[in-house]
């Protein structure tokens, strides 16, 4: 047996890889010199290209661009009419961001358990956590994988819920033939760098329903209106605006704009050589019984963003920090997506109590994600699999 980098071994590469890194090309590059060299370098034209490429990708009435994923969960919960006192239901196996929205507008975010094969919010979980005070639903698609959305649907339809789907995962997915940002009632998406697409930073809301949409554009800019059919009163002139509400500063660039709108260009090939590094990954896994993989639902069509490896831990004689550090001495960086949020010290302050999520909490203990990129070549591939393989085949129990 090879021995383990760990332990004094050599590693399976020399150069560390990282578990998700941005993709940018000459044309990405250009697309910011353009704007540079441009008399606008916020508010200008480039943000209503971008809004008008989201529409056309994703089939979306209204898109509206802002400074990051988050400021676009937070706007999309005010237009959602989230108030003091709501409630509003997600998953616990997220980035802080999709319950910290909720927190941003005086309500309560309620944690319901996910599915323990597809890690997605359970439907079935949400429907057991709807009281009188809730308004929302947000559900993740964890790893670029849509949830169980005709079911969450049907349940936000009989309760009268607003559902909001957080995509930042899941930008060029879709379920059921309709891309995501199509689906529901407001979608979100990131452009962090490592999200399929980047501009830096940056975030979209998209919509089918007008006022939703009215209140983002709004909410965007200080609550302030230039738009003569929303002022209160009469126009004092060319110069005149007025706040009608109050917003925030939530603009994006338009540097950070051209370069969504050019990544976008990419997605259908980001979306091809992801999918064959998932099918790699798929078949170089699928006969480890110390590891399960996340399983595919067929109704979604996936650009994948995260790869994650759940480990048997009954089958293996050590933790997943050993395994996640052996890995590390082997170079291959992983990651853990995510800690449950009401781990968290602010949320157990809160009063959230462990033990909510069970799934969710069980499912933490074993996942690992490993390194999906556009860019990995075959190689890099190969190395990670013989670095999983290699550290599950020396820690793994053996029967003699
Ligand atoms: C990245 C991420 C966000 C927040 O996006 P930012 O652009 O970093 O603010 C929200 N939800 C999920 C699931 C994310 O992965």
């Amino acid at each position: 047996m090879a021995r383990l980098a760990i332990d004094g071994g050599d590693p399976v590469r020399e150069t560390k890889i990282h578990y998700s890194r941005q993709y940018i090309d000459e044309d990405d590059i250009q697309s910011v010199i353009e704007v540079l060299k441009s008399e606008y370098l916020t508010c200008g034209p480039k943000i209503a290209e971008l809004e008008k490429k989201l529409c056309n990708i994703t089939g979306a009435a209204y898109s509206a661009v802002l400074s990051n994923g988050t400021s676009a969960l937070h706007v999309a919960c005010i237009a959602a009419g989230i108030k003091e006192g709501d409630e509003v239901i997600t998953t616990p196996m997220t980035f802080a961001a999709s319950a910290n929205c909720v927190l941003y507008c005086g309500a309560k975010p309620i944690f319901a358990d996910i599915n323990p094969e597809t890690y997605n919010i359970d439907p079935a979980a949400i429907e057991s956590k709807i009281t009188e005070k809730t308004k929302a639903v947000i559900a993740v698609d964890f790893t670029g994988q849509v949830a169980e959305l005709d079911r969450i649907k049907d349940i936000c339809q009989r309760y009268h819920l607003v559902l909001i789907e957080d995509g930042a995962h899941s930008i060029g997915t879709k379920y059921k033939d309709i891309p995501v940002g199509n689906i529901s009632d407001i979608t979100t998406f990131s452009f962090h760098p490592v999200k399929t697409v980047t501009g830096g930073e940056g975030g979209a809301v998209l919509t089918n329903n007008k006022e939703f949409h009215q209140r983002v554009k709004l909410l965007r800019t200080h609550g302030i209106t230039r738009e003569v059919k929303e002022l209160k009163n009469a126009s004092h002139g060319e110069w005149y605006y007025e706040q009608v509400n109050l917003g925030f500063n939530y603009r994006i660039t338009d540097l950070q704009a051209s370069l969504i709108a050019s990544q976008l260009n990419k997605l259908d090939k980001f979306k091809q050589r992801k999918t064959e590094i998932v099918t790699l990954y798929n078949k170089a896994f699928k006969d480890i019984p110390e590891i399960v993989l996340q399983k595919e639902i067929p109704e979604s069509d996936t650009l994948r963003h995260l790869y994650i490896i759940q480990l048997v831990l009954e089958k293996l004689h050590v933790s997943r920090k050993q395994i996640f550090n052996a890995l590390a001495a082997e170079n291959i960086c992983c990651n853990v997506h995510y800690i449950p949020i009401y781990y968290f010290p602010y949320y157990q302050r809160m009063g959230y109590k462990k033990g909510i999520c069970p799934n969710a909490e069980k499912l933490y203990e074993r996942i690992i994600t490993i390194p999906l990129f556009y860019s990995m070549t075959n190689n890099d591939v190969q190395d990670v699999v013989r670095a999983v393989r290699k550290v599950i085949d020396n820690y793994k129990k053996r029967n003699l």
